[in-house]
């Protein structure tokens, strides 16, 4: 339920209405928007008397929110979300922002080239994996806090954000001591005590799309995060299992307009593990932006064909280069803005 406030409600009706929701043993969550404040109510419905609250001053409507999830919903926050990451970047507003770097970090030098590359194309945010959720244990698993530092080094000495991820809730301590943006992946996301645990993190989190999962579900664990307190949510669609074999996963574009329907949260896309080929990664990066996504993560390799992971779906770095001017052209051309080349 979301109880929307009158544009004249003062700030002692407001606190006196979220009191009254709080004594009923509910929770409440706050959105000031431009035009309303709206408060969003979770929790047992039966325990408030919704008429009496109707009538409560400075109330303008007490709306039932028919979806599992709440605070995820534009009802409830009707503005897109901004999440800033970083000292300097933000995704969900006008900038289409992107994300980049190897699969996983591997040595100092490779890191430190793909940071500089990325940088120098208009990239804003160093993507490198340090702990691997790898599908075999017998594949490369990451230097672990070893390449926390290498990749926050890198990302500050060109200027950029840093992303990667955190597989447990006994790493979100130190993954947050390096990273800017904590990447939940595929395979977490549905593992609630986790998300439960990055509600407390006190940084932004990166939540993908779990393999099998559908939009109503990725929304769902969303609502985990923001329920347990961190509104700063990016998602993103990065392929889903379906009988088709010809890409590694289905890489399902319309979840960006139907997430930007459903939800105020940013949603970005992650065309390189969608389809796991190189030759298809441009296209599909290019179509996400087209499709209104609001930034796109993408593996590139100094030298892919000698990469430790995921090598054959990263683009060198020509490729990410023509990649990137390509994408600048349709960002602009759909009215967004795009990190420039330097
Ligand atoms: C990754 O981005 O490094 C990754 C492992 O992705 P996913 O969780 O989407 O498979
Ligand atoms: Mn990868």
């Amino acid at each position: 339920m979301i109880i929307v406030c009158e544009t004249k409600a003062t700030e002692a009706q407001i606190n006196v209405i979220e009191q009254k929701i709080r004594e009923a043993g509910l929770q409440v969550h706050r959105s000031d928007g431009v035009e309303y404040t709206i408060l969003g109510v979770v929790g047992d419905r039966n325990r408030l008397d919704i008429n009496a609250l109707a009538l409560m001053p400075g109330v303008r409507d007490v709306v039932p929110v028919s979806t599992p999830y709440k605070l995820a919903s534009r009802d409830f926050h009707p503005e897109d979300t901004v999440v800033n990451v970083g000292e300097s970047v933000q995704v969900g507003g006008s900038d289409v922002v992107v994300m980049a770097g190897p699969c996983a970090v591997e040595t100092a030098e490779q890191i430190e080239t793909s940071a500089a590359f990325a940088a120098r194309c208009g990239a804003r945010i160093l993507r490198g994996g340090a702990f691997k959720p790898r599908s075999s244990p017998y594949s490369y698993q990451g230097l672990g806090v070893e390449a926390l530092k290498l990749l926050r080094q890198a990302g500050d000495r060109h200027g950029l954000a840093v992303v990667t991820e955190v597989m447990t809730i006994d790493q979100i301590a130190v993954v947050s001591e390096y990273a800017d943006l904590l990447q939940v992946g595929a395979r977490n996301m549905q593992n609630y005590p986790f998300l439960t645990a990055l509600g407390q993190a006190g940084k932004p989190v990166l939540l993908k799309r779990g393999m099998a999962a559908t939009i109503q579900e990725l929304l769902m664990s969303a609502e985990y995060i923001l329920t347990a307190g961190n509104p700063d949510i990016i998602l993103c669609e990065r392929g889903i299992r379906t009988f088709e074999t010809a890409t590694r996963n289905t890489l399902d574009l319309s979840a960006v307009p139907v997430v930007k329907h459903l939800s105020h949260l940013p949603m970005i896309v992650d065309p390189s593990h969608g389809v796991g080929t190189r030759r298809f990664v441009a296209p599909m990066a290019r179509a996400a932006v087209a499709a209104g996504a609001d930034g796109i993560m993408v593996e590139i390799h100094p030298d892919p064909d000698k990469a430790l992971s995921d090598g054959p779906q990263s683009l060198t770095f020509a490729e990410f280069e023509a990649l990137m001017n390509r994408c600048r052209i349709i960002a602009t051309t759909i009215g967004r803005r795009f990190g420039r080349a330097k």
